[in-house]
């Protein structure tokens, strides 16, 4: 703590902490001796990691110094040690290691840390098996270092080739496992609902298929993709009940999911872009902007980087990076304006708090209020909820500066705007009752989502309130209104607790009203959004205002000064690679006719029993265990034709549209046809039952 240059009352604190500490056993009644602690640190104590990432940083320090002299790389996470060099000169990478294995043997000795026996392993990435013969002997102390085909780091399993085959094997088993459980409590008639079905592939299968995706996906050969495809579907059949021979994409559709290609894309771009926001001294933030370096390794499959790259510039994301393919030039100058959304202004990530602990002495002044004093929902009426808030408001009369905040977004652009009001100084109070109203509004630059939107309205406002001198006056308390609850909440946290620069700017702003500016009360309150209570009104007027004000051609580039937080570009590639997906749907498959590229509403076929839930995914997809095809594949009917009039193939579609001898049933619930079971499903079981009945009293005879 000392050589890191932390205060010494620190370093005392801990010395008192660790040192003459004792401990003895208990049995029952009977208590042992006290022992003494030679080394370590208490167990279970909350300092203990903070502790031992201390200790252990003087290793990475020692290692580090090797980056300099031989490019040896190192990666620490717990108590796991990793070295790696990049060479196409295999003595360079053994003496690279070797030297580095010797600075861990000292280390370990010196600070009582020992190697776990059998847990060293070698790993050689290379294309030629022969290499791993002229690779020279390489030792941790008197130990020598096995080299094996495959190893295991932080749950991925990486192989020679870095073609991951291994790790795909091993989620094959692992996943395999967690579908059999899956399959244990959902049936085809019997079991949990669709809904669930899908609430827990998504926590239980999809986490597991998902990790570490965004460094193993871009790496994947088709064959092995497609393994991990085929998990899903298998789970895509368990939740939707759907048949085996079902078509993927209307089986994706049903379940509410799609490709894991598509998922795994997403993830790799959003990985890519999180490290391009990571401060600059960051290893990951240099591996995502610097120039991929050439592998003679890899030869169909892509880097990550590369990957992420192509997957925003498919999105006409600007991304900014050093040896981008992107040539924005090509484009002409209107498409480069209406299409590309230029990434290269980022919200910087933080993973640390901005504001330090000692600062915020003063933080129960700023409080932040979610609800409204009267209870009421969204779906209240208008007139109930203007009253609850107006009653809420009226809380907070007395305070001296009241500002309304709103934001506005149309197309992905976003403005902020607020109202300020300030009473007049109370010596002046007879002379002039009018009180100071200030305008102000920002831009909140592109892909802004509402939630951005919002806290740019809070920041100007703010801001404005901070350094206009006629507003604030000595010992005045502020309130503030907004209809963003969610903005409220995650500001409520706290400000250590906030990870993201505008929320982090937001908490600095309040800090310094009440550190320096000398407000003795913040109140962020909640207000209803939209029923009529005036200031608020006025705040979504000038929001609105403010919006076609930079929207209008010369002011434009005012959208460019606003950073574009992680979450836009994630909601942002999430939604284009799903349109992407849609738009290359199958229009021929049965589903498409009903349905088209719509998903099935899951929340509503949770109200159906698990079987009619099971016969309308069933239906829909157009491969039902009830219908002829089905029927004489697995030998109940001699035919495929239609049971009603044996005139046609009995298909979904023949029997809900055009089956003549279901005519007068069809008219009679006023059926259009098979699109009912997507626009009225319950109809269209209705249907379906009436329908069967006649063929049940016929069978029955
Ligand atoms: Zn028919």
């Amino acid at each position: 703590m000392e050589e890191r240059q932390l205060d010494p009352c620190y370093g005392r604190w801990y010395q008192s902490f660790l040192c003459n500490r004792r401990y003895r056993v208990r049995y029952g009644e009977a208590v042992s001796g006290f022992c003494r602690f030679a080394n370590g640190v208490p167990q279970g104590s909350v300092s203990g990691p903070l502790l031992f990432i201390i200790y252990t940083d003087t290793l990475s320090r020692r290692l580090y110094e090797l980056h300099s002299e031989v490019g040896l790389n190192h990666h620490l996470f717990a108590d796991d040690n990793t070295l790696w060099k990049s060479s196409p000169d295999l003595e360079v990478c053994a003496i690279a290691i070797q030297r580095g294995l010797d600075i861990v043997e000292d280390w370990s000795h010196e600070y009582k840390i020992p190697v776990s026996v059998g847990k060293k392993e070698g790993l050689l990435f290379t294309n030629s098996p022969a290499d791993r013969n002229k690779l020279r002997e390489i030792t941790l102390g008197e130990e020598i270092i096995v080299f094996t085909p495959k190893a295991r780091l932080l749950g991925v399993i990486l192989d020679t080739k870095i073609n991951f085959g291994p790790h795909v094997d091993k989620l094959k088993s692992d996943v395999g496992r967690r579908l059999v459980q899956m399959r244990a409590i959902q049936g085809s008639d019997w079991g949990g609902s669709s809904k669930d079905g899908r609430g827990l592939f998504g926590a239980y299968v999809l986490s597991k298929l998902n990790y570490g995706s965004s460094a193993f996906s871009p790496l994947l050969s088709a064959t092995n993709m497609q393994k991990l495809e085929v998990l899903q579907n298998r789970g895509a059949r368990i939740i939707t009940g759907c048949l085996q021979t079902t078509n993927i994409e209307s089986l994706l559709l049903e379940a509410n999911l799609q490709p894991l290609e598509n998922l795994f894309s997403m993830q790799c771009a959003v990985a890519a872009e999180k490290c391009r926001r990571l401060p600059e001294y960051d290893p990951l933030y240099q591996t995502a902007t610097e120039k991929t370096p050439p592998s003679r390794l890899v030869r169909t499959a892509q880097s990550w980087q590369q990957h992420s790259d192509d997957t925003l510039h498919k999105h006409h994301c600007r991304i900014g990076r050093l040896n981008s393919k992107f040539k924005p030039e090509t484009l002409k100058k209107a498409q480069l304006a209406d299409q590309t959304i230029d990434l290269r202004n980022r919200e910087p990530v933080y993973r640390y708090p901005s504001v330090a602990p000692w600062d915020t002495e003063k933080v129960n002044l700023v409080v932040f209020k979610p609800t409204l004093i009267l209870p009421c929902t969204k779906d209240d009426s208008d007139e109930i909820r203007r009253e609850a808030s107006e009653a809420t408001i009226d809380q907070y009369r007395d305070y001296g500066i009241k500002a309304y905040t709103d934001g506005s977004v149309v197309d992905k652009l976003g403005a902020g705007a607020g109202e300020i009001r300030s009473d007049p100084n109370p010596a002046f109070v007879l002379a002039n009752n009018d009180p100071i109203v200030i305008n102000c509004a920002a831009p909140g630059g592109h892909l802004s989502s509402s939630y951005t939107a919002e806290r740019v309205a809070l920041k100007i406002t703010l801001e404005t309130i901070r350094d206009k001198s006629a507003i604030i006056k000595k010992d005045k308390s502020l309130f503030v209104a907004s209809d963003s609850q969610s903005m409220i909440s995650a500001l409520g946290k706290g400000p250590l607790r906030q990870t993201n620069a505008l929320n982090a700017d937001l908490w600095k702003i309040l800090l310094q009203l009440v550190n320096d500016k000398g407000i003795t009360q913040v109140v962020i309150q909640y207000v209803a959004a939209h029923c009529g209570i005036p200031g608020n009104e006025r705040a979504d007027a000038l929001a609105n205002e403010a919006l076609q004000k930079y929207n209008a051609t010369k002011m434009k580039a005012d959208f460019k000064k606003s950073a574009i937080p992680l979450g836009s570009v994630k909601s942002e590639l999430k939604r284009a690679i799903k349109a992407e997906w849609k738009n290359s749907l199958n229009p021929d498959k049965p589903r498409y006719a009903i349905c088209g590229d719509s998903y099935s509403d899951l929340k509503f076929s949770n109200t159906l029993s698990r079987q009619d839930e099971v016969l309308l995914h069933q239906l829909r997809v157009g491969e039902c265990s009830k219908m002829g095809k089905f029927r004489t594949r697995v030998g109940i009917a001699a035919t495929p034709l239609c049971r009603w009039c044996n005139n046609a193939e009995e298909t979904v579609l023949h029997v809900f549209s055009d089956c003549l001898n279901l005519s007068v049933i069809r008219a009679n619930l006023n059926v259009p046809g098979v699109t009912i079971l997507h626009t009225d499903p319950e109809l269209g079981l209705k249907f379906y039952r009436e329908a069967f009945a006649i063929i049940d009293q016929y069978e029955i005879k």
